[in-house]
């Protein structure tokens, strides 16, 4: 008999009294302030220009003066703008977002790998994994950081990790199969692919081991979460990483599935209005803004991160006291204006669920061939039984335009493509619009 697993990785740190919590947090934050100002030229001139004195900084609100940083200041620091240590003291770097200098280059000190090791901890003992668990990790390793942060949560736990990485879906339903794996790491989309692989070949849920889903990289609704748990017998629970920030690890449900506990003795979180840019109030939604508090190498001041949620007020039923956040609802660079109208994908979301009874992958493109907006929408079709039949049907394509164009004052060309290459890669949330329009 072994005893019960434990309830947190880290309870000193994940059931803090909120008021101790805030003291820790305001004195990382002066730490990282103090140091930025020191050591990245970027954030020196940044506080210079308002007159901004990191050591002068009293209450967490005082943080609401300093400039937010953004994607594009990271991408101009190329590729070592941005580090608060000097490179001999970085252990290890990762990229995201785009190839040459168009990248962002990620770096970790010895100290910032053992702090994500025990973050990514608590997330997969939130979830329900303990070290008797044999976790399969279908993201890519590779420059992204998804792969390699949960891979050493989980070793640090003391489970045993399958490295499958990412492709190859009958090799992993195989190893899933005789390796008896019990905790699968992909994306929501992936988890689904592998789903339907494994049925094509005959292989239904008794098939498997599963228990629990570690999933993370794409927003997705509480349908898709129910069509996984259905269809591969697991608990599926959702979690937020950000590259820029981390990668894997910032936030993510306990079995409450109930909003996702932010670190925050390791992360500030603000939520701001993205056209405003002033806060909002709790339960509402708006983009998600991230300040580092213990980082070393990579710190990052007030991060946009263009992904839209809310902080959930209340207490959680596991104990923990780190706030939650609604799970994502999209990207607020999503927003897009098509012939002067404002169109947010959640609006298409509900157009598609009305129709389709869940969501399914689609992409808006828009383009300007002479002198007006055009608009298409992909809807990302899979092997299913349910879209074999709706490939047949013209009338889908002709109810969804006719739907988009009523309820959302746009029209679109409306197609069914073949489904998205889709290699697990948790680099970020994939855009669901591309905007093809020369600005
Ligand atoms: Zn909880």
């Amino acid at each position: 008999m072994s005893a019960a697993p434990p309830a947190y990785w880290q309870p000193d740190g994940e059931c803090m009294d909120r008021e101790e919590l805030e003291q820790l947090q305001l004195e990382r934050l002066q730490a990282t302030l103090v140091r930025t100002w020191r050591n990245v030229p970027f954030y020196r001139r940044r506080f210079d220009e308002i007159g901004f004195d990191p050591e002068g900084l009293r209450t967490l609100a005082d943080i609401q003066r300093l400039p937010f940083t953004t994607k594009a200041d990271l991408i101009q620091s190329y590729p070592y703008g941005m580090y608060a240590v000097p490179l001999r003291d970085v252990v290890r770097l990762h990229a995201s977002g785009g190839t040459g200098s168009a990248a962002i280059v990620m770096a970790y000190s010895r100290n910032d790998i053992k702090t994500w090791s025990n973050l990514m901890a608590r997330m997969l003992v939130a979830g329900g994994v303990t070290k008797d668990d044999v976790v399969q990790i279908t993201f890519n390793y590779g420059l992204l950081a998804g792969a390699f942060g949960v891979h050493y949560g989980a070793e640090r736990l003391g489970a045993s990790v399958i490295p499958t990485s990412s492709g190859n879906t009958k090799r992993q339903l195989k190893i899933m199969q005789d390796y008896k794996t019990t905790v699968l790491v992909s994306t929501p989309g992936y988890a689904l692919h592998l789903a339907e692989v494994a049925r094509d070949a005959g292989l239904g849920p008794g098939s498997f081991s599963l228990r629990v889903g570690m999933l993370g990289g794409e927003p997705w609704s509480e349908e898709v979460r129910r069509e996984i748990e259905e269809r591969l017998h697991l608990i599926a629970i959702d979690n937020y990483g950000l590259s820029e920030l981390l990668g894997p690890g910032i936030a993510g449900e306990c079995t409450e599935k109930n909003g996702l506990h932010v670190n925050e003795d390791h992360f500030l979180v603000e939520v701001i209005d993205p056209v405003t840019l002033k806060p909002v109030p709790p339960g509402q939604v708006g983009e998600l803004v991230m300040t580092s508090l213990t980082k070393e190498a990579f710190p990052l001041v007030r991060y946009r991160t263009r992904d839209l949620s809310a902080i959930l007020p209340g207490a959680c039923p596991c104990g923990r006291t780190l706030v939650r956040v609604r799970r994502l609802l999209g990207r607020s660079d999503d927003m897009i204006i098509i012939r002067g109208v404002t169109v947010h994908p959640s609006a298409v979301d509900t157009v598609l669920r009305d129709i389709l009874g869940s969501v399914p992958d689609y992409q808006i493109f828009v383009e300007r061939p002479g002198t007006l907006d055009e608009a298409t929408l992909h809807i990302h079709v899979s092997g299913s039984l349910f879209f074999d039949e709706m490939k047949l049907q013209t009338g889908f394509i002709d109810k969804v335009r006719r739907r988009l164009s009523s309820e959302l004052g746009v029209t679109f060309e409306v197609k069914l493509v073949g489904p998205r290459p889709g290699d697990g890669s948790p680099g970020g949330i994939t855009s669901k619009v591309v905007d093809l329009r020369r600005k």
